[in-house]
């Protein structure tokens, strides 16, 4: 049973650090991380004889994490012990696989290696209590029932059920029809899944074939695309939310204007930059609320481009225009000076939705160096051959200020499978063999 005291602490909690200025937050922040890393190198053996100072602490990855389980841990849990424990819960549809208080996740990766993560129940409750402060949109004052899709259920996100608050789970592996079924009965209050399920929910809205009316929706797990983001906004008339999380952690969400914050409230973030003017970054996190599986230096193969105009809340809380995507799709291209180098994504996103109107669905993939295969689904098909030409005008628009052009050829719009992750831009080429400036 998780305890409603440490859920309600985290809430305040958030609630009195979003009024902190600046200052004061910089302050604040520097004194959590400061004692959290005086308890890990108290408590978690791989660190007894670790550094005082965050920069002198070696980077992690999940690699890093996987080899050096045993150690890093701070309750003495065996790496095979607890494979095996998530391994059988999974194989059994079993949700609850733990030992002792702690609970087991596997994580899959898009690379295919597995990972496995640890949180105890205290954390788990300081979880709940911090994303209700932050995504709760009338605190506990409406009854809230929140429909909640996943690939597998787990103890970590069944953890808040009360009079208040209601957290019902969507398995990703059902049959859509059966998700129709249940929401329809359910009318939930808040609608939490990836983009791409929430745009089929949305599209059997608009056919009048489900009524729901949720007051907040929120996207999670894929990055929210601005063709599905427009397309729910306009079936659901309200803003579309996003929570930006991984195994690794909490690492942000939108405030009530939509723009998404990192929780730097719980997570130090380290910036890798990725470009001259210092805007798109890979951020390197230390979570200095996480005590079971230190997660300290840990480097994301996310990019993220900061919001350079300040955002109306006032929270002092680093503001991000957008969460790109992972590192492993960037384009690759020559520029004039035949060298390698990266094309972001969302250059390539824009130059597609913004060619026509016509545009229902699309998804972008690098072949090779000379091929770039753009796969349209579009509304109208007798507007089909405009529609690629107008693409196609954008995108050679754009590349060739910087890059040579490799050849842009058009495919069938291939529908993927609910488990797989939306990705709408895709590096498809072997990268290790090239040399990137
Ligand atoms: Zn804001």
């Amino acid at each position: 049973m998780l305890k409603l005291v440490t859920i309600l602490q985290n809430y305040l909690r958030v609630k009195r650090i979003q009024t902190y200025s600046p200052d004061a937050f910089r302050q604040w922040q520097t004194k959590q991380l400061k004692k959290h890393l005086k308890w890990i190198k108290l408590h978690s053996p791989y660190f007894n004889n670790g550094p005082l100072n965050l920069s002198d602490f070696p980077y992690m990855d999940k690699q890093m994490m996987m080899d050096n389980f045993d150690l890093l841990n701070t309750k003495g849990i065996n790496k095979d012990e607890a494979f095996e424990i998530a391994l059988s819960a999974e194989e059994n549809r079993d949700f609850s696989p733990t030992i002792g208080n702690i609970t087991v996740g596997l994580s899959s990766g898009t690379s295919g290696n597995r990972g496995i993560f640890l949180v105890s129940e205290e954390e788990q409750a300081a979880w709940a209590g911090t994303i209700l402060a932050k995504l709760l949109p009338n605190g506990f004052k409406n009854r809230e029932k929140i429909a909640f899709f996943l690939r597998a259920n787990s103890n970590l996100y069944e953890s808040v059920k009360s009079r208040k608050i209601e957290f019902t789970f969507f398995d990703l592996l059902d049959h859509f029809e059966t998700h129709l079924k249940r929401l329809e009965d359910y009318q939930p209050t808040i609608l939490a899944a990836p983009p791409s399920m929430v745009r089929r929910i949305a599209e059997t809205v608009k056919e009048k074939k489900l009524t729901i009316q949720p007051i907040k929706i929120i996207t999670m797990a894929e990055v929210l695309d601005p063709l599905d983001e427009q397309f729910i906004e306009g079936v659901f008339q309200q803003k579309v939310h996003q929570v930006y999380q991984c195994t690794e952690g909490f690492l942000g969400c939108t405030c009530k204007h939509g723009t998404i914050h990192l929780n730097e409230d719980i997570i130090y973030i380290e910036k890798e930059f990725l470009n001259l003017e210092k805007t798109k970054f890979y951020p390197i996190i230390t979570d200095f609320r996480r005590r079971t599986q230190p997660i300290i230096r840990y480097r994301l193969n996310d990019i993220l481009t900061i919001k350079t105009d300040p955002c109306p809340c006032g929270s002092p809380m680093l503001a991000i225009e957008q969460i790109e995507g992972r590192m492993d799709d960037l384009f690759i291209l020559k520029n004039y000076q035949n060298k390698m180098e990266y094309v972001f994504p969302d250059f390539i996103r824009r130059a597609c939705i913004t060619a026509s109107d016509n545009l229902k669905e699309y998804k972008v993939i690098q072949h090779n160096m000379n091929e770039i295969e753009v796969q349209c689904l579009v509304f109208n098909e007798d507007k089909r051959q405009e529609t690629e030409q107008s693409i196609q005008a954008n995108l050679t628009g754009y590349l060739k200020e910087n890059y040579i052009v490799p050849g842009i050829t058009f495919g069938h719009y291939q529908e993927i499978d609910i488990l797989t992750k939306l990705k709408r831009i895709e590096n498809k080429m072997q990268k290790d063999i090239y040399n990137v400036e």
